[in-house]
């Protein structure tokens, strides 16, 4: 077995090779976003450069090559996700845009007053907020699955909350804030026997797990490809094809149609159906190419050194005097919130930024997993496959000289 070269791999991303405050930048902001790598950014170069024209529309040329690299695109994501078919992946502008899209589709179409929708304390606001704001509407109710204080969802009370009126469940595959990974397939097997749907928010488990949405069964999937190092304002909705011909369109214009009179217009089947307007064609070729660089290097081989990265600094930041770890499960993925009591956050986040080292401090868009352990903010740094150990004793170095307030 050849070892993990990941001094061959930082290659690959130029802007991993920048100084910052005169040192070398550490990217522990992965939560956030990822780097590209050339493949991405010159896919998406000689996209423009080339082939760029709208798609489906004129019979030319470069309409025919943008389309092709376009329709591409979806089949690479189908394969990344496992899907059994390629019409199952609906593109938009991401995670966010997708939530929206189900709650606002499926969700105005099946769930009703006194409908429950259960989410889980770890939800990003991004799996929060389209609910909330389809439960003002319809006068749904919105359940929360509790987590424990390691940061784990508590099984028992997911299962005392499905009953007859649960309509929906929608819950994060790994937290962002915590790094939680969420036993989603049994979670889904729980939902299925009481004939529940589930929708997996994998914008944290995308850039971490081997993803199979077939073998977990899931009916909705929904993913960023800024956070799997591909471009932003680009991602992916993967649900079951039965439930997409049976959703009403969401957004309505162009591209979606068959025919339109001032009567009444015909929709174009799925996915198209879903995707009103001119797509981020370019977005799709760079996710294309971020899709086949991760393939390519082998996404199992990737998730392996990750985690034993993760695991090394957890235990090197153990070693940090009085730093607390937020977020403690058995079973995490990159993401090593924590909080020093007496330093603020901010302060934290300034000081590892004069040495290069970029993570964030805040609430991470998902405030009512920082609560449960009474804060609104923590720090995090958040690892990718591209991080070395180097990196890992940089950062606990660095914390260990904290000037004190
Ligand atoms: N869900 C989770 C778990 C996330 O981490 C994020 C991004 N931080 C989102 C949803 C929203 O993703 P986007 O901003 O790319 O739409």
């Amino acid at each position: 077995l050849s070892p993990f070269d990941v001094s061959a791999i930082r290659k690959d991303f130029p802007a991993l090779h920048q100084r910052v405050n005169g040192r070398p930048l550490v990217w522990l902001d992965n939560a956030a976003t990822t780097h590209k790598p050339h493949a991405v950014i010159d896919a998406t170069s000689s996209f423009y450069s080339r082939d760029n024209s709208n798609i489906h529309r004129a019979a030319h040329q470069l309409a025919e090559r943008s389309t092709a690299l376009f329709e591409a695109g979806r089949e690479k994501v189908q394969r990344f996700l496992g899907a059994a078919d390629k019409h199952e992946i609906v593109f938009l502008r991401g995670t966010t845009e997708a939530i929206n899209l189900i709650a606002n589709s499926y969700g105005r179409q099946n769930i009703g007053e006194g409908d429950e929708i259960i989410l889980t304390t770890l939800e990003h606001h991004a799996n929060i907020v389209p609910w909330q704001l389809l439960a003002q509407q319809t006068g749904a109710v919105i359940r929360v699955v509790p987590i424990n204080d390691r940061g784990e969802l508590i099984l028992e009370e997911f299962v005392r909350l499905l009953n007859p009126r649960t309509k929906i469940v929608s819950i994060t595959h790994v937290s962002n804030a915590l790094g939680t990974v969420n036993p989603v397939e049994q979670i889904i097997q729980l939902a299925h026997a009481h004939g529940v749907p589930v929708v997996v928010d994998g914008a944290q488990s995308t850039p971490h797990i081997p993803i199979n949405v077939t073998a977990l069964d899931a009916d909705f999937f929904v993913f960023s490809a800024h956070k799997i190092f591909g471009p932003t304002g680009i991602g992916a909705l993967y649900a079951k094809r039965h439930l997409l011909e049976a959703m009403p369109p969401w957004q309505g214009g162009g591209h979606m149609i068959k025919d339109v009179t001032f009567e009444r217009t015909i929709y174009q089947s799925v996915p198209e159906k879903f995707e009103a307007g001119t797509p981020d064609i370019a977005g799709v070729v760079g996710l294309g190419a971020a899709v086949d660089y991760l393939m390519a290097l082998g996404i199992p081989a990737l998730a392996a050194y990750e985690h034993s990265l993760l695991e090394y600094a957890m235990e090197a930041l153990a070693t940090v005097t009085g730093l607390k770890p937020i977020g403690t499960a058995a079973n995490k993925a990159s993401v090593l919130s924590f909080v020093i009591p007496g330093i603020p956050n901010d302060k934290i986040a300034q000081h590892l930024d004069q040495h290069g080292i970029a993570v964030r401090a805040g609430h991470h868009c998902a405030l009512p997993a920082q609560r449960h352990f009474g804060l609104e903010t923590t720090v995090r740094p958040s690892l990718a496959f591209y991080n070395t150990h180097d990196e890992v004793d940089l950062l606990v170095e660095v914390l260990k000289k904290l000037p004190k307030r």
